[in-house]
């Protein structure tokens, strides 16, 4: 085996963009690439309540032995209530294992290769268009990947009757990708009575839903947000839910996610669990566990998880006034095109919709960035810029 034999990869764009943003002088730069939350200043702080149970386990923790695959108990606990409700049918009968996971990337490679030992010959449908990773995530573990339609990217809307067609299609035999909310990188969520539909025709196909929830809290709010999980888990008997506390959390760096599995009954979710398990060991073994204890400390704490609560809605409410922001802006300035889709979207990002050559104009002559499908990270808008960002999009336009 040689090295030499290696061609590069291409670089993640989004890393390339940064680089660029952060070489530029302009004084008025905006950077509306990379997908973290930011304050209006354009930072990203750690959130009080996370610092507090920080503080907490400085001063409580008492061991540094290892945690074991499935991670914190408690944590696991907690989080699949979190995102199932503490009441769901699927939590009291017993029907959930979960496990703690590097982050939700880890979360959803602990899925794939779940998916490939309980059929190696699966197919994955995401939809078109999805997060970035998603295709190489499922790749790397052996499956073969296949789209729907869901984003129309002329009217703005979902191709809902399209998907649907799509996945009528779909083999009992395999997983459909399905974001839980705020979806990554459209903005353009399923309505409830869209979820509706999608929870019958999986129970009648036979399809296993996978729900990717990155961003739970981001979208109306924790309990609204988990709709579509709530609600497939009420109708299907067999579910895979990766969630990530990345971003409600603000603990990208942590590397904190859950993988669950619903399984059709107690005994059937133990015997997936044990593949879950053994899945885990051979990736990384056990996962950290820092992330988890802030988490959990969080979440078991009334007074912890109320500030939580608020420090959410504070990320969440800035989000949606900074996409309402933008749409009242272009519209002062009496741009001729409709951007209130901007204002129905929902979570971190939306397509501005603009062509790949405005995008590079956009850039070199106003000094705003974002990636060349023209998504952008709403987090980047404030008060501070958002004139210059829609002089800009008119001027280009
Ligand atoms: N799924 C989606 C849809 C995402 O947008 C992201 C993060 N960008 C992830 C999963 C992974 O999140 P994490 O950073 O927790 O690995």
């Amino acid at each position: 085996m040689k090295f030499d034999s290696l061609s590069p990869m291409p670089a993640d764009p989004i890393l390339g963009l940064m680089t660029q943003y952060r070489q530029d002088s302009h004084p008025q730069k905006i950077d509306l690439g990379v997908g973290v939350y930011k304050d209006e200043a354009g930072n990203t702080p750690i959130l009080a309540c996370v610092k507090a149970a920080e503080q907490h386990r400085i001063d409580t923790e008492e061991t540094k032995v290892y945690i074991g695959p499935t991670g914190s108990a408690d944590f696991n606990s907690l989080i699949s209530e979190l995102c199932f409700g503490i009441t769901h049918q699927v939590i009291e009968q017993n029907r959930v294992r979960t496990v703690s996971t590097p982050g939700g990337t880890g979360a959803l490679r602990v899925a794939a290769d779940f998916i490939k030992r309980v059929n190696p010959n699966a197919v994955i449908w995401v939809s078109d268009p999805t997060w970035a990773n998603h295709t190489g995530l499922f790749e790397a573990a052996g499956i073969t990947v296949k789209t729907y339609p869901y984003y129309d990217h002329e009217n703005k809307t979902l191709k809902f009757e399209e998907m649907l067609a799509c996945l009528e299609q779909v083999s009992s035999d395999d997983v459909v990708l399905l974001h839980a909310c705020c979806h990554n990188p459209s903005g353009m969520d399923l309505t409830q009575a869209q979820w509706d539909q999608i929870a019958v025709l999986a129970k009648d196909k036979g399809f296993t839903p996978l729900i990717d929830m990155a961003y739970q809290g981001f979208g109306d709010g924790v309990d609204a947000d988990a709709y579509g999980v709530r609600k497939v888990a009420d109708t299907v008997s067999n579910l895979i839910l990766c969630s990530s506390c990345s971003k409600n959390f603000g603990l990208y760096r942590e590397r904190i996610g859950a993988c669950s599995i619903v399984g059709k009954d107690a005994n059937a979710a133990d015997i997936a669990f044990s593949v879950l398990l053994y899945v885990v060991r051979c990736i990384y073994s056990m996962p950290p566990a820092h992330g988890a204890a802030i988490v959990e400390t969080i979440l078991a704490s009334q007074e912890l998880k109320q500030q939580w609560l608020d420090e959410l809605a504070v990320m969440r409410n800035r989000i949606n006034g900074n996409r309402q922001m933008l749409v009242d802006q272009l519209k002062a300035l009496g741009v001729k095109r409709d951007f209130s889709f901007i204002s129905n979207q929902k979570g971190m990002f939306s397509f501005l919709g603009i062509t790949p050559d405005q995008v590079a104009e956009i850039q070199t002559k106003h000094s705003v960035y974002m990636v060349d499908s023209s998504r952008i990270s709403i987090a980047g808008i404030g008060e501070g810029n958002v004139e210059y960002l829609a002089k800009s999009i008119a001027d280009i336009l």
